[in-house]
């Protein structure tokens, strides 16, 4: 990976530099047991936060659980599986952390599912599932976080969009339909929630190396890759700088941003 950072800071490791930007933040992560999501949870916990992983199957949240308590055992992570585009469900996990913490500082809303199946190809099913989890699981975890945000006096929510959010795509519209969707309820919601100090963000990553992109043909991710004006695509950890950004006092002026790392793609 060839990352081009400024000269100044090439001598000194960049997780060094950072280490303190969350601490003593609670933070939950949704879709945190891989990909961008897991990358997510590390840097929020190589940064002081304590978190909270929810991901879809007990069995991938103990192995994530298992990867992260080997590379630091004195990280604060616990993993959790509530049904995403369950209500209920969402609303009852985060009380619980809320519960157990008494605080919630950031909710990461990662979880999300592609699709590139050509419209006449496409069933109602297909488009309700991108739907439910993209976009309704998202609203049905901002609801009680924002609650608790706004009785706490303040937070902050980072959606995670796509380039496709701004450019559409060939095929599987279902996806880019569900990301114009995020990238919608982050402003909109940016605008409401300022006034109780609740900070609202997407980042919108561009061909990221994670299994979702490893599900798509692979002439598809070719052809994507090569228009990349960086040339390549990018990493989950690449990615997850975004969200720390996000997440910092260091954008406590930022909020209802779509904050594209595509290097460029859809220019
Ligand atoms: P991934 O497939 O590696 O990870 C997806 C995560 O979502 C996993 O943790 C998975 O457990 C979780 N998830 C999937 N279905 C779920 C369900 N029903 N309930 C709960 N959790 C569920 O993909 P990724 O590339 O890391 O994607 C993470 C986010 O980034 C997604 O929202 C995706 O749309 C977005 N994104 C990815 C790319 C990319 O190129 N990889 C580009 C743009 C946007």
């Amino acid at each position: 990976m060839e990352r081009i950072l400024c000269p100044a800071v090439t001598k000194v490791s960049v997780r060094g530099l950072v280490q303190i930007m969350l601490k003593g933040k609670v933070a939950i992560v949704t879709g945190g047991t891989r990909g961008i999501g897991f990358e997510i949870v590390r840097k929020y916990l190589a940064n002081g936060a304590k978190v909270v992983l929810f991901g879809s199957r007990q069995e991938t949240v103990d192995k994530a659980m298992e990867k992260l308590n080997a590379e630091n055992p004195a990280w604060e992570v616990e993993g959790m599986c509530p049904s995403l585009v369950n209500a209920t469900e969402v609303e009852e996990a985060v009380n619980k952390v809320y519960e157990k913490y008494k605080r919630l500082d950031i909710l990461v809303n990662n979880a999300g599912i592609s699709s590139s199946t050509p419209l006449y190809n496409y069933t109602a099913e297909e488009f309700d599932k991108i739907i439910d989890l993209n976009v309704k699981a998202v609203f049905y975890a901002i609801l009680p976080a924002a609650k608790i945000m706004k009785e706490q006096g303040g937070g902050c929510i980072i959606n995670t969009s796509s380039m496709v959010s701004i450019s559409g795509q060939p095929a599987g519209a279902g996806y880019p339909a569900s990301k114009f969707a995020v990238n919608g309820l982050t402003i909109s919601l940016a605008r409401e929630l300022g006034k109780d100090k609740i900070r609202i963000n997407a980042v919108a990553p561009g061909v990221t190396k994670t299994d979702m992109v490893a599900a798509l043909p692979e002439q598809t991710v070719k052809a994507i890759s090569a228009r990349i004006p960086l040339g390549r695509a990018g990493e989950p950890e690449e990615v997850a700088d975004a969200f720390l950004y996000l997440a910092s006092d260091m954008a406590s002026y930022v909020t209802g941003e779509i904050l594209s790392v595509d290097g460029a793609s859809k220019a």
